[in-house]
């Protein structure tokens, strides 16, 4: 509406938006530029009131995170390539290995997929119709790294905080948020870790809980974009398989 009035009147308030955008975005800057000192804080916190044994809790979740993404992404999405896709998966591995590397080092799968694009289309040979559809979805909205991560870090702070034990239900409405929490994340470094609040304050847990698990995040988040890009690379083969298919039927 503010450009059906147009003229000075809608210049002035989008003028306006503008400049609350501008703000709200040096605010933002200046709150995150806290965030070393507050994780700082809380991982002396941690280890006053639980002991340095915090560290080698940390060191198995994250070893935990990476090996249920390990299965994930050496298991189950190359049988998707091999089984529906019916490629094979070391070939495509080595064709998206570009994009594999530039997600695991930018963290960002929207920063990755202009190369994502491009792997698929001219190393893998999927055509551009299915790969302009697929893949800037999937990038948005596919995000199995994301998903898992969620549910291992929500369960294992759950753990670590004294005197809560989730049921089976909670435990069950933690996977269901993590998925949809998930599609809500957006393809930037950490956007993970800020969904999950949803997660925890689905289950009851405070938010703040998250601070011991932000100190290892980005290797982490590494770890998971990768992942991210390679499902949204497998289901990009997958597709356009399928849609290889139906257009010979047809
Ligand atoms: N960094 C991830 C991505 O871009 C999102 C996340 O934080 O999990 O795919």
């Amino acid at each position: 509406f503010i450009n059906f009035v147009g003229g000075s009147h809608g210049r002035r308030l989008a003028e306006l938006f503008e400049s609350a955008f501008a703000v709200m975005l040096r605010m933002t800057a200046w709150v995150i530029s806290l965030a070393p000192i507050g994780v700082c804080a809380f991982m002396i916190y941690a280890t006053a009131t639980q002991g340095v044994d915090v560290f080698a809790t940390l060191a198995r979740y994250m070893v935990t995170v990476f090996l249920a993404l390990l299965f994930h992404a050496v298991v189950i999405l190359p049988l998707l390539v091999l089984v529906v896709a019916r490629r094979s998966p070391l070939g495509f591995l080595k064709n998206m290995s570009p994009a594999l590397l530039t997600a695991f080092s930018t963290a960002s799968s929207n920063a990755t997929l202009p190369l994502t694009i491009s792997c698929v289309e001219n190393r893998a040979g999927i055509s551009n119709r299915t790969s302009s559809f697929v893949l800037p979805l999937g990038a948005t909205i596919n995000m199995d790294g994301t998903a898992l991560y969620e549910v291992v870090a929500v369960l294992f702070i759950a753990q670590a905080m004294p005197g809560v034990d989730l049921t089976f239900l909670q435990q069950v409405t933690v996977a269901f948020t993590a998925l949809i929490a998930s599609v809500g994340a957006a393809g930037i470094p950490h956007a993970g870790l800020v969904m999950m609040a949803i997660v925890l304050q689905a289950v009851g847990l405070p938010v703040e809980s998250q601070g011991i698990i932000i100190a290892v995040d980005r290797v982490l988040d590494m770890c998971r974009t990768s992942v991210n890009v390679w499902s949204d690379s497998c289901g990009c083969a997958v597709i356009d398989r399928l849609n290889n298919e139906s257009v010979v039927e047809a």
